[in-house]
């Protein structure tokens, strides 16, 4: 068994438009764990630091008002394969290729509002977990 977790975020389209039990739920079906949740709003700079890696990209600016502009719900995802299977469930990071089912397909409005985010890596999800939880908020069975 390779038990992994991976970090999930409730963006701020899919929290105005009431999917967050729709986008827990999924998972939860799905056979994937809630680890640690809490719903907050970030700050510019709390969300430049998380996206980072984009900082020289065009879309960055847009992105970081995004992510400012209503609450999001952090979430540690734990189970087999966590990070693998959260990116399957989301679908493509651009709604117009992801496939019917996923959460992207169902819940984004454009690439940029794309309703969820996810790990990428075992290695991003653990950097970004401990961005935004302190250890002892997890709660976990592993
Ligand atoms: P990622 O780190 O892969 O999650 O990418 C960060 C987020 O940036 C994506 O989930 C999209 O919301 C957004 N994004 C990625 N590429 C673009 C783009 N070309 N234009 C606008 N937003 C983008």
């Amino acid at each position: 068994m390779s038990i992994e977790r991976t970090l999930s975020i409730v963006k701020p389209n899919a929290v105005e438009d009431n999917n967050i039990g729709n986008i827990v739920g999924r998972f939860e079906k799905e056979g994937l764990r809630i680890a640690a949740m809490k719903m907050v709003k970030l700050s510019k700079e709390r969300a430049e630091g998380f996206y980072i890696e984009h900082k020289s990209r065009s879309f960055f600016t847009s992105l970081v008002t995004f992510m400012t502009s209503g609450p999001v719900v952090l979430m540690v995802l734990e189970g087999e394969k966590a990070v693998e299977r959260n990116r399957t469930i989301m679908g493509s990071t651009n709604p117009a290729d992801a496939a019917n089912g996923t959460l992207r397909k169902l819940y984004a409005k454009s690439l940029e509002a794309n309703a969820v985010h996810g790990s990428d890596s075992l290695a991003s999800a653990e950097r970004e977990i401990s961005y935004f939880f302190d250890k002892n908020e997890l709660c976990g069975r592993f």
